[in-house]
């Protein structure tokens, strides 16, 4: 994890690396409060406002990425490999995709059109299978 911080020129504080941990080791796509109240378990004095600050600068960093979800607070993300997500308009789950399809549709891109694709994030809005079974 230390490359990690000094790839991007981060220092690694304790607070970073325990909240990067949590992030990365989850793949439930947290809000910034869910990553928060983990961290507290271990470290009783960070705050809120920490959390959201070191998350920014994980985004930044090109560490971690936001999903900005309307109408509600932004999950993020620790996974930086391309993926795609599904988005349950009902429980608010995110759950990751892959897709060759997708990818070389970003290929094409370059190809064809000389366009650079520098992040490629599909979000597919619908309901998930717990929240469509009656
Ligand atoms: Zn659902
Ligand atoms: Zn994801």
């Amino acid at each position: 994890m230390a490359q990690v911080f000094l790839a991007a020129e981060l220092s690694p504080t304790v607070q970073r690396r325990v909240l990067y941990r949590e992030l990365r080791d989850r793949s439930d796509h947290p809000d910034a409060e869910a990553l928060f109240a983990a961290v507290k378990q271990r470290l009783p004095d960070v705050s809120l406002a920490t959390v959201y600050r070191n998350l920014r600068l994980f985004v930044e960093a090109g560490m971690a990425t936001e999903l900005k979800v309307e109408g509600s607070s932004s999950r993020w993300d620790g996974n930086t490999h391309r993926h795609h997500h599904l988005l349950c308009s009902a429980c608010g789950d995110v759950s990751d995709f892959f897709s060759e399809e997708l990818d070389q549709l970003g290929d094409s891109l370059e190809l064809d059109r000389g366009f650079e694709v520098q992040g490629m994030d599909v979000r597919v809005t619908g309901l998930c299978g717990d929240c469509r079974t009656p």
